[in-house]
Formats: structure tokens, C-alpha cells, sequence
């Protein structure tokens, strides 16, 4: 860590606790405490993350100023916007604070919420840019206390948003990661597979979380050769983590990330009959043809029989051609 990272990492730790003190005991911080408090987060949550809030007031850039601080650094920090004569302004106004750590447990980045759900014309989450000190595509949201945790647990659970993170840390599943909203990337898979030795995706349980645990099961396989077990908890439709606990508290939440998690060929057996008429024989035979392509990847002779069974059983048909149909795939694959 050179001189400049330094001043960077201190500076994003001063204006964490500026955020902070501002939500916890001022005025200004009423509308946001009240946010918090309407989204059922603790006072030991907002302490744990260092939540904060950034006033409509412009905060950061006086306080900066008033510190003496570096001109050229401030533009770096990510913390400003600069105007057409260079002036910098506080870059966010207006948000619930979520300071982003990186692996050793310092504040690199910021992603702010905002509080109005009114306002449309503006990104829900605004993070800081790529600066010296954060990478988005190697930044994980709450690595450094995850990987404490998982090593109990023997997991990480990957979320698709902080609020989700956040809750179920509350909820005593603290081994939970999120990417930083943009897609989820190699440099995390190879991130992950350092860390833990097995993943369970649990995304939303809506239609854009499936069609995102897809994507991330296939970026995962991609870039690792099996060292890095994969499973997904598939949550019920319409509801995030954040929510399930918020509606079913933390034992039931614990009880269902424990018990509903699945194989990724389980998941694919369900993602892959969205839009699919099962009754009609052309979409069963296409459906199937999907299905078997998953479970050709497998390297368990015993998994695969296992699958075989059940699909033969579950829209009687011959075991028998189900294996012939799937040692033709396999030897198309080779
Ligand atoms: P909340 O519960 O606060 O509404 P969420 O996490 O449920 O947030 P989603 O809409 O499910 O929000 O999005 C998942 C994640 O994607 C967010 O947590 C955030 O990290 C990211 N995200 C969502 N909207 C944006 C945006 N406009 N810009 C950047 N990232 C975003
Ligand atoms: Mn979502
Ligand atoms: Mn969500
Ligand atoms: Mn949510």
C-alpha cells in the first residue's frame, strides 16, 4: 500500500464516521433513522456495517476542505463530483450510506440508497467509481467478516444486493457476499474459490434472480474445475433475503437457507420447464433434451442414474432410453 492508497483509505474512514454520526445523532439524520427503523434494521446492524446517511446539506466537501485536505486527492477519493471549472461537490446527497470494505476489513467504496421511493429518475443505489483503492470487479461486499464465518460454516452464501447481506448477518448467517451490482465476475469466482470450498447462490426469488443464478452457475463453471462446490437455495417467488427474514424472522430464515439448499442440476430440472408446456410432447422432448445436458456434466455415474430415475419416474418413461439418449450427448460433448 503505497502513500496515496493510504490517504485514500483514511479519508473513506473518516467520511464513514461523518455519515455515521450524522444518521445517529443528528437532525438532519431523522429521515433516514426513520427508513431504517420502517426496514426493521437494529441499532447493533447500523453499528456492525457503519451505516450512515448523506444529508441534502452537502456535507463531505466542507469538512474536507476545513481538514486541509488535498485538492488532487479529494478527486481521486470518488467521494466528489467535479463541476466544468473543477469545483468538487459531495457526489452523494441524499442516501442511506453502506460503506463497502474490502478483504482485510478497510473502507474502500461507498454504495448509497435512496431513501424516496419517488424518486424514478435516479439509480435506487449509487456506487463510487473505479478509484486506486476499489476495483468493482474484484470487490466483494462483506468478504472480510464472510470468511471469518465460513470458516465454521464450510460456505459462502452469494446475494444479489447489501440489504440482503445485512439481514441475514442479522439473522446469525453471517457467511453472506454480495457483488457490487454490476454482474457478478471471474475475478469474484476466483476470489471465492481461494476462500471457501463451497458457494450456495441465493438470489431473489423472482424470474430476474433465476435467470441470474443461471448465469452465475455458468460463469462459476467456467472458471474453476470442480474445486468449489456449487449449490443453490432457491427462494419463494416475489421474496429476497431481505425480505424473508423482515416477514419470517431469523430461525425460519437459518431453516430454510439449511434446508432448501439444492444442486445446480436440481435447479436446472425446474428453471429449465419456465414457458414450457410439459403435456405437449414436442416441449417434453426438448425439455428433456435440456435436462439431460445437464446432467451429462456430472462425473458421478451414481448421480447421474439418480437423476435418470427420477425424470423416468416423474413422466414415465423408459430408464433405459433416457441413458441411451444421454450416452449419445456425451459423446457429442467428447
Ligand atoms: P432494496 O431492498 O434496498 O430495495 P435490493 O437489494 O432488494 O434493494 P434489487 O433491486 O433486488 O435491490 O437489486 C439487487 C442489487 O443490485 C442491489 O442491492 C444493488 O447492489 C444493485 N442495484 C440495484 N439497483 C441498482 C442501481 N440502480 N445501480 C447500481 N446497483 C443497483
Ligand atoms: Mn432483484
Ligand atoms: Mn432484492
Ligand atoms: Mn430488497
Amino acid at each position: 500500500v503505497n502513500r496515496e492508497q493510504d490517504q485514500l483509505l483514511d479519508l473513506h474512514e473518516k467520511a464513514a464516521q461523518l455519515y455515521h454520526h450524522i444518521l445517529i445523532n443528528t437532525p438532519a439524520g431523522e429521515p433516514a433513522r426513520r427508513y431504517l427503523q420502517k426496514r426493521g434494521m437494529s441499532r447493533e446492524l447500523i453499528e456492525q456495517f457503519s451505516i450512515g446517511f448523506a444529508p441534502v446539506q452537502r456535507i463531505l466537501t466542507p469538512y474536507c476542505n476545513q481538514q486541509g485536505l488535498d485538492y488532487q486527492l479529494m478527486r481521486k477519493s470518488g467521494l466528489f463530483t467535479e463541476d466544468r471549472d473543477g469545483k468538487l461537490q459531495d457526489r452523494f446527497i441524499e442516501r442511506v450510506m453502506f460503506p463497502i470494505r474490502n478483504g482485510q476489513g478497510r473502507i474502500i467504496a461507498f454504495s448509497g440508497r435512496l431513501l424516496s421511493t419517488e424518486r424514478t429518475d435516479l439509480p435506487k443505489y449509487l456506487n463510487s467509481p473505479e478509484t486506486p483503492i476499489f476495483n468493482k470487479r474484484r470487490t466483494l461486499f462483506n468478504l472480510d467478516l464472510a470468511k471469518k464465518a465460513a470458516r465454521s460454516d464450510g460456505r459462502l452464501y452469494l446475494f444479489e444486493g447489501f440489504m440482503d447481506v445485512i439481514s441475514a448477518f442479522g439473522a446469525g448467517v453471517e457467511n453472506g457476499i454480495a457483488s457490487m451490482g454490476t454482474s457478478f465476475t471471474e475475478e469474484q469466482v476466483q476470489i471465492i474459490n481461494r476462500t471457501t470450498k463451497q458457494l450456495d447462490i441465493c438470489y431473489d426469488g423472482d424470474s430476474a434472480g433465476q435467470n441470474a443464478i443461471d448465469r452465475a452457475i455458468g460463469l462459476v463453471n467456467a472458471h474453476q474445475n470442480g474445486q468449489l462446490a456449487l449449490r443453490v437455495v432457491q427462494l419463494p417467488a416475489g421474496v429476497d433475503p431481505d425480505e424473508y427474514v423482515q416477514q419470517n424472522g431469523a430461525d425460519k430464515f437459518r431453516a430454510y437457507v439449511h434446508d432448501r439448499e439444492e444442486t445446480t442440476t436440481d435447479f436446472y430440472l425446474r428453471f429449465l420447464r419456465n414457458g414450457r408446456n410439459l403435456d405437449n410432447q414436442q416441449e417434453l422432448m426438448t425439455y428433456l433434451d435440456a435436462v439431460l445436458k445437464e446432467v451429462a456434466v456430472l462425473d458421478a455415474p451414481l448421480e447421474q442414474d439418480m437423476y435418470l430415475s427420477k425424470l423416468a419416474d416423474e413422466f414415465k418413461l423408459d430408464k433405459a432410453a433416457l441413458q441411451g439418449q444421454l450416452r449419445q450427448l456425451q459423446s457429442e460433448r467428447r
